[in-house]
């Protein structure tokens, strides 16, 4: 605890015994379970549309989708940008629900901030400090990704980086760390979920999706993260994950991420009765 905590003044739940609660809309993260979910970038108008009313329609609180997206090669899909925001705006005005997409430039900080409602930082990027810094001056909520190669001290300290800019409004999130297994994209760190909780006051959600790069894995590993604590989800979904231009074969279809939202909301309706069984164990 004091190796990780010493260089934090922020972070740590020392320094605020409240946990952090962020309003987005109407869904308070922190408090509330939210599921940020939605296509891994926005291709088309049809795509985005779609995708949004069935995400919304099954309980999502939050659209995602990729503006500007970091990939492997130079050649690949970077998104629509500007006409991707757009888009997202479109689909906000249709179905209620508020937006996050990914910044990768701390050039693009504040007018993309202008479109959107909480600004997604990808693994690629946790370390980029000028981009925290910029981030950290903005009023929007900041989603921050776990680096693939980051530990847990790392991480908090990006956050603090974040937070000793004047920002308060930072989620954590858990995607996976590189390991050496291969059958999985990454390796979902579950353990992170409770350390996290026990060392800071900011809330953390888990994506299964980049964790695990497999369709089949996506919903259990999702059960799992809300019963170790985590503060919600991110999910990858596309109204056709067979034609996605990026992250083929991690996006649920819709059928799929409808199944996975009844399976959530019923392990949350447990949560509390689950709680008490695991309470009255360690008593007895
Ligand atoms: C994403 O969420 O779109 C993304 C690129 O994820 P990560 O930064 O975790 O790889
Ligand atoms: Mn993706």
């Amino acid at each position: 605890m004091k190796e990780i905590s010493e260089n934090l003044k922020l972070a740590t739940i020392k320094s605020q015994l409240t946990k952090t609660r962020i309003q987005v809309g109407e869904i308070t993260i922190g408090q509330d379970l939210v599921v940020m979910a939605g296509p891994c970038a926005v291709e088309s108008e049809e795509q985005l549309m779609q995708t949004a009313a069935a995400v919304k329609a099954a309980g999502a609180n939050i659209l995602r989708g990729g503006a500007f997206k970091p990939r492997t090669s130079p050649y690949d899909f970077h998104g629509l940008g500007l006409q991707a925001l757009k888009l997202l705006e479109k689909a906000r005005t249709a179905y209620g629900l508020p937006i996050i997409t990914e910044v990768l430039d701390s050039r693009d900080v504040t007018w993309i901030g202008e479109y959107v409602d909480i600004l997604q930082i990808g693994a690629r990027n946790m370390q980029n400090f000028a981009l925290l810094k910029e981030v950290g001056k903005s009023r929007k909520p900041v989603l921050l990704k776990r680096g693939m190669h980051s530990t847990l001290k790392e991480w908090l300290n990006c956050a603090e980086y974040i937070l000793s800019e004047g920002n308060p409004q930072v989620i954590l999130c858990e995607r996976g760390i590189r390991t050496f297994e291969t059958y999985t994209r990454n390796t979902l760190d579950l353990s992170i979920v409770p350390a996290v909780h026990e060392l800071t006051h900011l809330p953390i959600i888990v994506d299964p999706s980049h964790a695990t790069g497999r369709v089949s894995l996506i919903k259990s590993m999702a059960l799992a993260a809300v019963t170790a604590g985590a503060d919600g989800l991110l999910i990858e979904v596309h109204y056709r994950p067979e034609t996605a231009l990026s992250d083929r074969d991690q996006q649920l279809n819709l059928p799929q991420f409808a199944d996975l939202m009844q399976a959530v909301l019923r392990l949350k309706n447990f949560m509390p009765t689950l709680e008490s069984l695991a309470d009255h164990a360690k008593n007895n």
